[in-house]
């Protein structure tokens, strides 16, 4: 341990996603932060972020909060994916109550563009128009949301699904990246007439809607769980230097 180290804000980024990945290199080596990588368990190989990484769940609100005070965190960043509603939740209420500092990073959401046939809903499974070959792309665990539904389902996850799941159903192993070309050449292959996505944000998914749009394929779009009220940031690079604004100042020491 360098002198450095003995002055640095020990700080919980809560993980899973891309931008937790890049936010975790980017404080790598910063000289007044310590960040300790939150993931879920749930991805059996899951792609680790740089630095200190821990696993599994807290424990909802109460063991999030012991694990907080027993790690002398000074500060929460939360870059979970913008449907991790659950976690989000939980650290909000953890942060207020022991009064620490606590962002949302979060990636702006899709909006849909002039040719799109975008239908918006509130809870996955939900399936208000036609479409008999829907591409399945909300993940895994969601998959369960149409187990009753007799439409055939194309599902691309990174590890297999678990029952209940719809009994038409071919699954697709995958962790992307995703291009246009390939979307395209998916679509086409499984003769979809209908794509199924989350509004996950961001430009590491978005190729398969480029490809519903060329092909005029409708969409059904989950709009996001609201967030509590919390400050929330769009980038990596904001959410350094809100940290930097509220981790105590080493004094250069
Ligand atoms: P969730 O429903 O909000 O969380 C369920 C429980 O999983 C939480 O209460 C917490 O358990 C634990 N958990 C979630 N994120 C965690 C983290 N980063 N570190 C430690 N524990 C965590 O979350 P989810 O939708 O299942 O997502 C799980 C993880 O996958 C998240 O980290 C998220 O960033 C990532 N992810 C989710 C999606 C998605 O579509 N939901 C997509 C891509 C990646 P305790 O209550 O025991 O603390």
């Amino acid at each position: 341990m360098t002198r450095g180290d003995a002055v640095r804000a020990r700080v919980l980024l809560l993980g899973g996603t891309g931008e937790a990945r890049r936010l975790a290199a980017a404080l790598e080596h910063h000289p007044r932060v310590e960040a300790i990588s939150s993931l879920a368990g749930r991805v059996r190989e899951p792609a680790r972020p740089a630095g200190a990484v821990r696993i599994g769940g807290f424990g909802g609100v109460e063991g999030l909060l012991d694990w907080l005070r027993t790690n002398e965190i000074a500060a929460v960043i939360d870059a979970t994916h913008p449907f991790a509603s659950t976690m989000t939740r939980s650290a909000a209420a953890a942060t207020e109550r022991l009064a620490l500092p606590y962002v949302v990073l979060q990636r702006p959401g899709w909006e849909p563009r002039d040719g799109d046939d975008w239908h918006w809903v509130d809870r996955v499974g939900d399936l208000p128009v036609p479409g008999e070959r829907v591409f399945l792309t909300t993940g895994r665990t969601d998959a369960a949301a149409f187990a009753a539904s007799d439409r055939w389902f194309l599902l691309r996850s990174v590890d297999p699904p678990e029952p209940p799941l719809p009994a038409r159903l071919t699954v697709l192993l995958n962790r992307g990246p995703y291009p246009v070309d390939g979307e395209l050449a998916l679509l086409r292959e499984h003769r979809i007439d209908l794509l199924v996505t989350k509004n996950s944000g961001g430009q590491q998914t978005a190729a398969k809607l480029t490809a519903a749009r060329e092909l005029g394929l409708p969409v059904v779009i989950v709009r996001r769980p609201k967030l509590p009220a919390v400050a929330i940031v769009e980038t990596e690079a904001q959410a350094v230097a809100w940290l930097e604004n509220v981790i105590p100042d080493s004094g250069g020491a």
